[in-house]
């Protein structure tokens, strides 16, 4: 690929500025494109992550990084990351990850410096804010959100020694975003996102994009007064550019959310390491086999998901089926046995079937074929911090006198984000 090198005479001065430091965009989207464009071009190592894909009817709202008819149908990280490719400066980068932030943990953030929240959904800012809120404060980055609503456009930008993302969130907006489509057995997540149409135009959206890249680069050039505000642009008849302080929020949900007391760290990635393997160097570092880790917690549209699907019934037929997936991760065409998928016969609702226990906890002698596989594949997120817990003896989680956790992650999750295709 022919890559660009710029004269940097015609550049800005304080360019050198930016060039360690990384940036993740969550949503590549109608802002999300045109930040990969600003962010690229500033000389910054953008990385993007999106589950969607660019379809022509949207055309009109993203930058022109997107082509036209061509990109219709492709994944909107893996095309915007792809697309930049040949602006980036020397030793930059930018990975593009098809993929959502329930497979993210809090450690996936710790090597960005910011991480711009260009989502339009409440429920993706509430576990943002979460994951963000559990990286202890050394490693964690300043947070960019922005939005659009008709012409107007908006960008805050906060290091959560004021306010967090949640306190910007008005909490009766969260009324609406929780599914629930189950009362037994596993609870099937739904994707995509808040099922109302907002209207809005390029124009809003390259201004807001506008509006979070000149937070960066004030914030990086180290003016004053930058840090935790939130600018906003009212377009005709009230043209006006203001910029505010936002207060936080009494009794915030997110502002109790704080990271482990302590972190111990494993050695590799979720990704590859299997149970197996993390069980004995957690049993090197305890000293112990009397452990067992628990199983993820997944937080997403106040549905927690906390089990490991070993067996489960199909939900046509009703007979037993072998699943091996953690809650989270199932949807309910998952669980058809393979003559009712091969039939093509629709999932009933879980209601109606008897379920078989999920396992919360993974124990050091569990049975072979999930002690083999890997700790992704089991539900873990990559950068996730998995809770380990030694009963010593006692008979209930009552009995905290005795019951002793420790928190691990894996030193090399963080670096995965820059490598990681497919979540
Ligand atoms: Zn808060
Ligand atoms: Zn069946």
């Amino acid at each position: 690929m022919t890559k660009v090198v710029y004269n940097t005479l015609k550049l800005s001065e304080y360019r050198p500025l930016f060039h360690n430091l990384r940036v993740l965009i969550v949503g590549a989207g109608a802002v999300g494109t045109h930040l990969m464009e600003k962010f690229a071009k500033m000389g910054l190592s953008p990385d993007a992550i999106d589950f969607d894909f660019f379809t022509l009817e949207n055309a009109a709202k993203h930058g022109c990084l997107v082509r036209t008819p061509d990109d219709a149908g492709r994944n909107k990280a893996e095309c915007t990351s792809d697309r930049v490719q040949p602006l980036l400066d020397d030793g930059c980068s930018s990975n593009g990850i098809d993929g959502d932030l329930c497979k993210l943990g809090p450690e996936a953030f710790s090597d960005y410096d910011y991480v711009v929240a260009a989502v339009d959904n409440f429920d993706a800012k509430v576990l943002l804010n979460e994951l963000i809120r559990r990286l202890p404060e050394k490693r964690r980055p300043n947070i960019i959100m922005d939005g659009t609503h008709d012409e107007m456009a908006q960008s805050v930008i906060l290091d959560n020694t004021e306010f967090c993302i949640r306190c910007l969130i008005d909490e009766s907006w969260m009324k609406d975003s929780s599914i629930r489509t189950s009362c037994t057995g596993p609870q099937i997540r739904q994707t995509g996102g808040v099922n109302e149409i907002v209207r809005t135009s390029n124009l809003a959206s390259s201004m807001a994009a506008h509006l979070s890249a000149e937070q960066l680069r004030a914030s990086v050039v180290g003016d004053d007064g930058v840090m935790n505000c939130r600018l906003t642009y009212t377009a005709y008849p009230h043209l006006e550019l203001s910029s505010s302080r936002p207060m936080r929020k009494r009794n915030c949900p997110g502002c109790a959310i704080h990271p482990p007391a302590q972190i111990e760290w494993l050695h590799g990635s979720v990704m590859e390491v299997t149970l197996k393997d993390a069980m004995e160097q957690i049993s090197a570092f305890l000293g112990t086999t009397d452990f067992e880790i628990s199983v993820h917690r997944l937080n997403y549209r106040k549905v927690v998901h906390a089990g490991f699907i070993v067996d489960d019934v199909c939900r046509s037929c009703g007979k037993t089926i072998h699943v091996m997936r953690h809650e989270g991760r199932v949807f309910p065409h998952d669980l058809l046995c393979e003559e009712c998928a091969g039939a093509g016969k629709q999932p009933r609702p879980a209601s109606e079937f008897t379920h078989c226990d999920p396992l919360h906890a993974f124990s050091y002698d569990c049975e072979e074929p999930v002690r083999s596989m890997t700790l992704y594949d089991l539900g873990y997120p990559l950068g996730a911090h998995i809770e380990v817990i030694q009963r010593n003896g006692a008979l209930d989680f009552l009995d905290t006198g005795k019951i002793k956790r420790t928190v691990f992650a894996f030193d090399e999750d963080h670096l995965r984000m820059h490598e990681v295709r497919k979540l």
